[in-house]
C-alpha cells in the first residue's frame, strides 16, 4: 500500500524546499514597480545578499537560472579569443566552460573525474606553463553537485598567487552558498555566480553575480559587454528598472528578502553548521547500509564532501527502483545521478543523490533516511543495519 499521501518533500540538490514563509510572502498582490516598498526592499535587500557570500564587492541580480548567471559572468569579463582554465571536479565546472567556448572563448580544461577534488600541483604546472599570462581566468566550482565534492577554493587561489599568475578567479558557488562555508573576499574570489533555488531558498528564477573591484575593471577594460548582461548598470542604477535591465522579477524578490531574513535570523554561521551536521547524519546512515551492502558514498574523503548534497552509488538497478519506491510509496523525491554513467550503466540507474541544501531541518532528514531504508528493505537491497541510529547518534550530539 502506498503510503505516499501526505506533503511531498523533494530532496534533490535543487530546487530546494521552499519555506512556508518565503510562500506566503509571495502571496500578495502585484507590487508597483515605479515607487514606494518594493524600491526600499530591493535596496536593503543587497547588503543582505553580500552578507550571505561574505564580500563588501558588488551584487548583480539577474532574472535567470544558475546558467543564466554563468553567461552573465563570462559576458562582463571575457571576449571570444580570450582563454581560461577550466578546473572540471564534475557536471558543472564542465558545462560552464563549455558555455564560455560556445562565445568564443579558448578553453584549457584539467580533469580530475568524478571522484576527485582539484589537484592543486596540476593547476601550479599548468599557470607555470603560461608565463605571458594568456590566461585571464581560472574557472571553478566549489561544490560540484554531480559528484558532491567540495572544492578548496582558498588553497586554489594561493596555488593562483603563488604562480606569480594574474588570473582572475572565478567560482560557481550555485550548490554550496548558504550551505557549505564560503568566504568570497578573505579567499580571494573575483567574481562569484550563484542563483536562488538552492541554499537561498526561493523557487528558480534569480542568479546572481558578485564581484571584486578587479574583476570590475576587467569588465571595463572590455571593448564591449552585452546590454542585457551588463552588471556595470546594476550595481549602479540610476532609474529601478536599471537593477534588471527591465522589468523587476516583483515576487522573487518579495521571497528572496524573507529567505535572506530566515539566514540572517537563524545566523549564518549557524546555518553552515545545520548543514554541516544534517550532513554528517545523511553519510553516518550511508555508511552504515553500506557495510553489507552495494551503498558506498561517492567522495570518500569526508573534508572533501559538500553539505549540500550526497552522491551515493548504490549499483544498477537499484539507484533508480530506490528512487521511484521512495517517491511513489512515501511521497520522498531523491536526485537522479548526473553525468555519473558508466559503460555498463549508461543511464545512471545505479546512483542517487540526496540534497539537504537550504530549509532543512532534523527530522525532515530523519524522514528522508528513514524513507530510504524503508525502502531498501522493501526491494530486498542488500544493506547494513543500523543507519537510522548512526544517523540519530550524529544529531544527538
Ligand atoms: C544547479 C547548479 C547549476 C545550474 O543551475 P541552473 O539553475 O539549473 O541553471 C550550476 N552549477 C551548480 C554547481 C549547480 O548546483
Amino acid at each position: 500500500m502506498s503510503l505516499s499521501q501526505g506533503r511531498q518533500y523533494l530532496a534533490i540538490p535543487g530546487p530546494s524546499v521552499m519555506p512556508d514563509r518565503v510562500l506566503q510572502a509571495m502571496h500578495q498582490p502585484a507590487p508597483n514597480i515605479y515607487e514606494g516598498g518594493l524600491i526600499e526592499l530591493t535596496k536593503r535587500l543587497i547588503p543582505d545578499l553580500k552578507n550571505v557570500a561574505r564580500t563588501e564587492g558588488h551584487a548583480a541580480i539577474y532574472i535567470c537560472n544558475g546558467h543564466g548567471a554563468w553567461e552573465a559572468a563570462i559576458a562582463n569579463v571575457l571576449a571570444p579569443g580570450d582563454k581560461v582554465l577550466v578546473l572540471a571536479t564534475g557536471r558543472f565546472c564542465e558545462g560552464w566552460g563549455e558555455m564560455a567556448r560556445n562565445l568564443g572563448v579558448e578553453i584549457d580544461t584539467l580533469n580530475f573525474g568524478r571522484q576527485g577534488t582539484i589537484d592543486l600541483d596540476q593547476v601550479r604546472a599548468h599557470l607555470k606553463s603560461d608565463p605571458h599570462g594568456k590566461i585571464k581566468a581560472v574557472m571553478a566550482v566549489h561544490v560540484d553537485t554531480s559528484t558532491s565534492v567540495k572544492n578548496d577554493i582558498d588553497a586554489l587561489r594561493k596555488t593562483i598567487d603563488a604562480s606569480d599568475h594574474h588570473a582572475l578567479l572565478m567560482v560557481d558557488c550555485i550548490a554550496s552558498l548558504g550551505c557549505d562555508e564560503f568566504l568570497m573576499d578573505e579567499w580571494g574570489v573575483d567574481i562569484m555566480v550563484t542563483a536562488c533555488q538552492k541554499g537561498l531558498m526561493t523557487p528558480p528564477g534569480l542568479g546572481f553575480v558578485f564581484f571584486s573591484d578587479r574583476a570590475a575593471a576587467a569588465r571595463n577594460a572590455m571593448k564591449r559587454v552585452s546590454s542585457y548582461w551588463d552588471w556595470k548598470p546594476r550595481i549602479n542604477p540610476e532609474l529601478y528598472y536599471e537593477y534588471f535591465c527591465g522589468t523587476a522579477p516583483t515576487h522573487h524578490l518579495l521571497g528572496l528578502n524573507e529567505a535572506l531574513t530566515m539566514i540572517s535570523e537563524e545566523g549564518l554561521d549557524h546555518v553552515w553548521r545545520r548543514h554541516s551536521q544534517i550532513a554528517q547524519a545523511v553519510w553516518a546512515a550511508c555508511e552504515a547500509w553500506g557495510n553489507g551492502g552495494p551503498m558506498k558514498l561517492n567522495i570518500e574523503n569526508p573534508a572533501l564532501r559538500s553539505n549540500a548534497v550526497t552522491a551515493i552509488t548504490i549499483g544498477a538497478p537499484y539507484g533508480k527502483q530506490l528512487r521511484r519506491w521512495t517517491e511513489h510509496e512515501a511521497g520522498l523525491t531523491l536526485g537522479i545521478g548526473l553525468n555519473m554513467s558508466t559503460p555498463d550503466d549508461p543511464n545512471g540507474d545505479g546512483y542517487f543523490r540526496i540534497g539537504h541544501m537550504g530549509h532543512v531541518n532534523a527530522h525532515m532528514i530523519m524522514g528522508t533516511l528513514g524513507s530510504i531504508q524503508a525502502g531498501l528493505i522493501a526491494l530486498n537491497i542488500p544493506h547494513g543495519p543500523g543507519g537510522l541510529e548512526a544517523a540519530a547518534h550524529v544529531l544527538a550530539k
